[in-house]
Parts: structure tokens; C-alpha cells; sequence
């Protein structure tokens, strides 16, 4: 349908033709997966990709399928497709799961943080208390005893 068939050269996968560049360069291979052509390798300029340095080489190294495989090529590629999405989605909601799991945990957390928090503010205050107490006796036993020996 779209493949030309009048000068196909059929190469050797491996070995890359040169192209048509001013200065030599092995064209490279690539795969098409067009609705013409699905799975089909031909060989491009290496600078295609760059218009300005694309010498214009191309060629297929691949025959062209019949109707049949190219349907079921694309029939296949569209399943894998499919497959691959559906993985996609399993890992994303496995990832959210693990997400909705931490941030439970995060919350456990900075529950008990602001347990110990106040906990730890009310011995403080405990503390200043009895460190006042201790400073108060302290001083109250000096007072007495200076009392005591008329000091
Ligand atoms: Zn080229």
C-alpha cells in the first residue's frame, strides 16, 4: 500500500549501509509501527531527526507483510499496550495504598509527639514548682538556723 516496492535492497540486519551524507556515515536502523508498515525495519539517515542534516536516505530492510500479519502485528501491539497500562495502573494503586498506609502512620506519630509534648511540659512545670519549693525550704532552713544562732 504505502512501502515502495520498486527498488527495494534487502541488506544483511547487522551491517549498516552508508547513507548519503556529504561526509560518510552508517545509516541507522529503525523500526516503523505505522498502520502501513507495523514492525517493519528500514534504515534512515542518522541525522534525520535534524531536517537541516538529513541527507535523505532511506530504504526497508524488511519486506512488506501481507494485509494479514499486519493486522494481527498491530492487533498484538495494541493488547501488549493494553497490558502494560493495566500493569501501570495495578503498581499505582499499590503505591497509593502504601501512601494512604504511611500517612496512618504519620499520624500515629505526630499523635504521640504531641502526647509527649504535653507531658513534658506539664514535668517542667512540675519541676519549676518543686525547684521553687527546694530553693524556698533551702532558704527557710538557712533563716531559721541563722535565727537559731542569732547570726
Ligand atoms: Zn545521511
Amino acid at each position: 500500500m504505502s512501502s515502495s516496492t520498486s527498488n527495494i535492497q534487502y541488506y544483511d540486519a547487522e551491517v549498516n549501509p552508508p547513507c548519503l551524507c556529504r561526509i560518510p556515515t552508517l545509516a541507522k536502523k529503525r523500526i516503523s509501527w505505522t498502520d502501513d508498515n507495523p514492525d517493519r525495519r528500514f534504515w534512515n539517515c542518522r541525522h534525520s531527526m535534524k531536517t537541516r542534516r538529513d541527507c535523505g536516505f532511506f530504504d526497508w530492510l524488511d519486506p512488506e507483510l501481507n494485509e494479514h500479519y499486519k493486522l494481527t502485528l498491530l492487533r498484538l501491539r495494541r493488547e501488549a499496550d493494553g497490558e502494560a497500562l493495566a500493569e501501570a495502573r495495578n503498581k499505582l494503586a499499590s503505591a497509593e495504598a502504601l501512601i494512604a498506609k504511611l500517612k496512618l502512620k504519620l499520624g500515629d506519630v505526630k499523635e504521640k509527639a504531641t502526647a509527649l509534648k504535653m507531658e513534658y511540659e506539664a514535668m517542667s512545670v512540675r519541676a519549676k514548682v518543686l525547684g521553687i519549693s527546694f530553693v524556698s525550704v533551702v532558704v527557710m532552713n538557712g533563716v531559721m538556723v541563722m535565727m537559731k544562732y542569732g547570726v
